[in-house]
């Protein structure tokens, strides 16, 4: 019988679990812990308008949580005892479950130790922190050309400060595919941006670090160090329990992990259904998605339905706000159904094999169910490639 269920994880995946247990008529006591010192609030604004200044730091905060919560900030599980089912807090607390719900997410993988000072964007304070630095700075170099960084480096130009971005791949290529890749790319450096090409990778120089130093040693100076370049799982906590490892925590088809325990959101690795291997898919979409389907499979086991990734995901940058649904695979075909990229709006799709895989808008009014089924719908006859 389901009564206590315990959250570990203060943000969307956390929230999105708890909401949807209540709705399936849960009416056991839930406790989320979090070991944030805030209320959950939401991370894509914190790279985009609050960087920018065009969101107040007030309007990141979510709705406030259900008062039939036992919401804990500035709590952190340290530990998980599977066999006697108790969240292990530090402090020494134990917190007793029926289910747990794994929430833990991610953090900002960083390049030096603590006192080589880079900056990252995680979390709230971080986004905050890298604000400050960007009013003061003259110049920033972002160690990553994923959507992360290239969205700071966008908002950096725009505040008029020098921007290098360096990566072992060309920018966004990964994410985006090489058509929309190399659009970004040529709006980046049309905005000023140096890109550097660092193929054997980079590391920190000065403590705290003053400079990037790329494989030929060339050192790239500036006043603010920014790392984007990428996330790892929060599974630490986990050690010992058997359960997670570095790339995450492995879940079923139901986001179940062990008996009583699921999982959501940017923790989770799951077998892809394109690769037939372990993948994270660190979105918020997906997180909400994945929460879901994690508190029905806690409360009905098999009967639960299973869940299916509709990846959705978005960046603003250089003027263009791309949504996208579905996956850009490796060896994609780029159609533009309609607009243009030079015009600055478009509408494309992605096809592999002759199969429609992916679609995006640019610039462009399309509700997201819209774009959800064009993501899957044949390309129209007339598009140009
Ligand atoms: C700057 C930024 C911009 C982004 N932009 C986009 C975007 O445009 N579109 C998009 O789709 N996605 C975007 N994302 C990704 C999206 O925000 C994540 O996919 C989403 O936040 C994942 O939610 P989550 O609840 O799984 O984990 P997280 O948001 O990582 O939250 C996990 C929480 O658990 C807490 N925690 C960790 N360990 C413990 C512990 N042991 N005990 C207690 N608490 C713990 C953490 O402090 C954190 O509060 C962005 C992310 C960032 C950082």
């Amino acid at each position: 019988m389901m009564r206590d269920v315990v959250i570990v994880g203060g943000s969307i995946a956390a929230v999105t679990a708890a909401d949807a247990l209540r709705q399936q008529g849960h009416d056991g006591p839930i406790t989320i812990v979090s070991d944030e010192r805030h209320a959950p609030y939401v991370r894509p604004p914190l790279s985009k308008g609050m960087l920018k200044g065009t969101e107040s730091v007030d309007s990141v905060f979510m709705a406030p949580l259900r008062a039939d919560l036992d919401f804990r900030p500035k709590t952190r599980a340290r530990g998980l005892d599977l066999g006697r089912r108790r969240v292990l807090l530090e402090g020494g607390e134990e917190l007793p479950y029926d289910g747990l719900v794994v929430a833990s997410g991610a953090r900002a993988r960083r390049l030096g130790p603590p006192e080589a000072g880079e900056l990252v964007v995680r979390d709230l304070d971080d986004a905050l922190r890298l604000r400050e630095s960007l009013t003061t700075a003259r110049s920033v170099v972002i160690v990553g050309g994923g959507f992360l960084g290239m969205e700071i480096a966008s908002t950096a130009r725009g505040l008029g400060l020098d921007v290098t971005v360096v990566d072992r791949d060309p920018p966004l290529v990964r994410q985006f595919g090489a058509f929309l890749a190399g659009h970004m790319t040529r709006a980046a450096l049309a905005a000023g941006v140096r890109l550097v090409h660092a193929p054997d990778g980079v590391r920190l120089a000065g403590t705290p670090a003053t400079a990037v130093l790329t494989g030929d040693g060339a050192p790239l100076e500036a006043d603010v160090i920014v790392t984007a370049a990428g996330d790892l799982p929060n599974v630490e906590w986990l050690a010992g329990s058997g359960l997670g490892g570095p790339g995450g925590l492995l879940v079923d088809e139901r986001c179940r992990v062990a008996p009583g325990v699921v999982a959501a959101g940017d923790v989770v690795t799951r077998v892809s259904d394109h690769t037939d291997l372990p993948r994270r898919s660190p979105h918020w979409g997906s997180a909400i998605d994945q929460a879901r389907a994690a508190a029905l499979a806690l409360l009905k086991g098999d009967e639960a339905p299973e869940y299916r990734p509709s990846p959705y995901y978005w960046t603003e940058q250089w003027g263009l706000d791309i949504k996208i649904c579905g996956r850009i695979l490796p060896g994609c075909e780029t159609h533009v159904v309609t607009g243009s990229m030079e015009e600055g709006s478009a509408l494309l799709q992605w096809t592999r094999d002759g199969a429609t895989v992916a679609a995006a808008t640019v610039n462009h009014r399309m509700p997201v169910v819209k774009l959800r089924k064009l993501a899957a719908a044949p390309v129209p006859e007339r598009t140009t490639g």
